[in-house]
């Protein structure tokens, strides 16, 4: 399997990029015209790496066809879903095939300013960009006159604001303009109205490290790498019950088993695989007989939950479900933004209802009113965190729904055989 995310070079710093083939996929770009470069991309079938799998292709020809200007690059670095990891990883490892990326992004949306929106909790990542930058400025990479081309093209790395709904790209955009994070109504996207009110390009992290291969490598090649209908390779953040936690590079549609059991080495003691969240904390959980699915967004989806983030969350035998499904609808009620009622509510009233199944008090028709609120709040709210909240509660009643019952009747089992006081 070929690396061109992790393992690229021995170090950060730019000349073991260079010699590993950095910047020449940029250096490509820049004797195509910028229509070119988008037809590439669209013919390479990369897919946006951030959750959503949009056809990046297909979303930079949304912006390529609009004249306005100026025109902008945002890098969504902001990683805040649980348990995922994937792009601190890369930056740590890889800072220069993000910055490359994004000045081939640059080129091919004729854009002359770029802006890594990193999440506030990364401050290590922000020292490691800053001394990228200046590197890539000295080598002429970005700047007035990017690779002699007459270009122009550089970047600001600007921090985020802590909150995990500056995630999504409107509310991102607001950040960056120094307003509230909230999400803006669409349309009008982004691609047309965004910094500014100017044509933006919003990708994550990954997405844009995928472009110096495509570029430097040809569409073709990288369409041959992993699953047809979601090529190239994925990131995948392991995390919980697992052996050897970690960020693993390996082709989309790679099985969910293999992922486990091989490259993260299997559940933790030898323990039983109890449940699996395949894609962060907002796609529903699967059960251990499902995880001979592929890892691409096709047959995740297929599953009954998605791809997402990538990010592998692993439970073991042991684990209490009721109480990772409250931890969850903590998270989702602690991080909504407030502007839509059925999220606003909802999410509260979820907790409200897992904190007294879990804790004992629950009554008879609570996981009927757990469906029924998840019900009211899915499709009803302004932006995806609503969906996800309702996706992820209804996935835990949906595969666990004896121990929901069971919670109610006689409290929580697992605190009893550990011994544990009732929370
Ligand atoms: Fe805010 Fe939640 Fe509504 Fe999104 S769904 S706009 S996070 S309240």
């Amino acid at each position: 399997m070929t690396s061109y995310l992790l393992d690229v070079a021995r170090n950060r710093n730019i000349e073991e990029y260079e010699k590993a083939g950095g910047y020449q996929g940029l250096g490509k770009a820049l004797f195509m015209e910028p229509g070119q470069v988008v037809e590439e991309v669209k013919k390479s079938g990369l897919r946006g790496r951030g959750g959503a799998g949009f056809p990046t292709g297909m979303k930079w020809m949304f912006m390529a066809s609009d004249p306005k200007s100026p025109r902008y690059i945002v890098c969504n670095a902001d990683e805040g879903e649980p348990g995922t990891f994937k792009d601190k990883a890369l930056i740590d490892k890889n800072p220069h095939v993000l910055l490359e990326g994004m000045a081939i992004a640059g080129h091919a949306l004729m854009a002359g300013l770029g802006y890594i929106y990193l999440r506030a909790e990364y401050p290590e990542e922000r020292g490691i960009l800053e001394a990228a930058l200046k590197e890539a400025r000295a080598k002429g990479y970005l700047g007035e006159n990017v690779m002699g081309s007459g270009k122009k093209f550089d970047i600001h790395v600007h921090m985020g604001a802590g909150a995990y709904i500056c995630g999504e790209e409107t509310a991102l955009i607001d950040s960056l303009e120094g307003k509230r994070g909230q999400p803006r109504l669409k349309p009008p996207f982004p691609v047309n109205s965004g910094l500014w009110g100017m044509p933006t390009m919003v990708n994550n992290v990954e997405t844009l490290s995928n472009l110096p291969f495509i570029m430097r490598e040809g569409a073709l090649r990288y369409a041959g790498i992993g699953d047809p209908s979601c090529p190239g390779n994925k990131l995948f953040p392991v995390s919980g019950h697992v052996e050897r936690p970690g960020v693993y590079e390996l082709p989309m549609g790679t099985p969910l088993r293999e992922i486990i059991y091989e490259h993260a080495g299997g559940i933790k003691n030898g323990k039983a695989l109890k449940a699996v969240i395949p894609g962060g904390i907002s796609a529903p959980v699967l059960a251990p007989d499902q995880i001979d699915c592929p890892m691409d967004f096709v047959s995740v989806q297929k599953a009954g939950s998605m791809l997402g983030s990538g990010a592998v969350m692993v439970f073991d035998e042991d684990t209490c479900i009721v109480r990772v499904a409250l931890r969850t609808l903590e998270f989702f009620e602690h991080e909504s933004c407030g502007k839509c009622t059925p999220c606003r509510e909802g999410t509260g009233w979820l907790k409200a209802i897992l904190e007294r199944i879990e804790t004992k008090q629950g009554h008879g028709g609570d996981i009927q009113l757990l469906e029924d609120v998840c019900r009211n709040i899915a499709g009803n709210t302004f932006c995806p965190l609503g969906d996800g909240a309702a996706s992820a509660a209804l996935g835990f009643i949906r595969h666990f729904r004896e121990e929901f019952t069971e919670h109610i009747r006689s409290g929580c089992r697992y605190h009893r055989e550990q011994g544990q006081a009732q929370p």
